[in-house]
């Protein structure tokens, strides 16, 4: 069966608990979280996060594997403020750490932005950053995701991870998540011709190495270089290049996680409501249903 979910919240009393009884409640045998706020690094003790419970929630509901996401603020690639990328390091570190004690193999990882230095010097800091973490003993695979190339991010070629993986002593540990609006949006033709991009990642980096799958449609048209995520089927990416891509049969292990955006009540802007229940639903069904924004919002998760 196909390995599909969608990112979920981690918070409350409940924590990870609450985050498997989202996922199950969208009807997902998979699902990806952030430890805490993407934006910040304050985060809760272990013994808080009500791991326990959330794995034998997950073992009734089938879910046999998730994947974490780290903070944003994470800037390995920062080369100009030593304080930037010191944080970094050090709270990669402790993410690994959390990522293992939840039960979780993978770690997905923004590989950072060279803010205005140059390509080069971000990849060698962010390799300086990852050799100062990975051990042969690092229990967790990092997945470093492809990005749409906004701003100064690194990670809009194939190349500059396949660098990455070069500079990294124990590569073993890198994995890749392959974002699909971000892959779009970087200018490579996943909607006409995946098997043609797929064939150039495989050359440089190996397919086996992708670990994740952010399924995304993409706001912009490709190689806008933007990142703004739509939900399923509704952007420039559309249904069928994505399913095409969802029912791979080389990736048919990999867990494929939604990050749709959520949708706003026409008659409350103030509101949202998630959009992965009716989503995951309509990938399962193999049928695009172009008023899904709509079914979305009668359904008000
Ligand atoms: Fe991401
Ligand atoms: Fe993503
Ligand atoms: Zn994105």
């Amino acid at each position: 069966m196909l390995k599909l979910g969608c990112h979920v919240g981690m918070s409350g009393k409940e924590m990870m608990l609450g985050s498997v009884k989202e996922a199950a409640g969208y009807g997902a045998n998979t699902f990806m979280l952030y430890t805490g706020a993407p934006q910040n690094t304050k985060r809760k003790e272990l013994s808080a996060l009500r791991i326990g419970e959330a794995q034998a929630l997950m073992k009734e509901h089938g879910i046999r594997e998730f994947v974490v996401h780290a903070p944003y603020i994470i800037n390995l690639a920062n080369s100009v403020k030593p304080e930037t990328f010191e944080i970094a390091v050090e709270f990669l570190g402790l993410e690994i750490e959390r990522t293992a004690a939840m039960g979780s193999s993978v770690l997905v990882l923004h590989p950072g932005s060279h803010v205005g230095e140059g390509v080069e010097k971000g990849i060698d800091q962010i390799a300086l950053g990852l050799n100062s973490v990975l051990t042969k003993d690092t229990k967790v695979q990092v997945a470093l995701e492809t990005m749409a190339g906004k701003g100064s991010e690194i990670g809009r070629r194939f190349e500059e991870l396949a660098m990455i993986y070069d500079k990294v002593v124990y590569s073993d540990k890198l994995r890749v998540c392959f974002d699909t609006c971000h892959t779009s949006d970087a200018g490579y033709d996943i909607i006409h011709d995946f098997d043609g991009v797929m064939e150039r990642f495989d050359r440089l980096i190996g397919k086996e190495q992708i670990a994740v799958f952010h399924m995304n449609d993409s706001k912009n048209e490709p190689g806008a270089g933007k990142d703004r995520h739509e939900n399923f089927g509704c952007g420039h990416i559309g249904f069928d290049a994505l399913m095409y891509i969802m029912n791979q049969k080389d990736f048919c292990e990999v867990p494929k996680i939604l990050e749709s955006p959520y949708v706003k009540d026409p008659e409350n802007p103030k509101k949202s409501y998630a959009p992965y229940k009716q989503e995951i639903a309509m990938i399962r069904s193999g049928v695009f249903l172009p008023d899904i924004k709509e079914r979305i919002i009668a359904g008000k998760e």
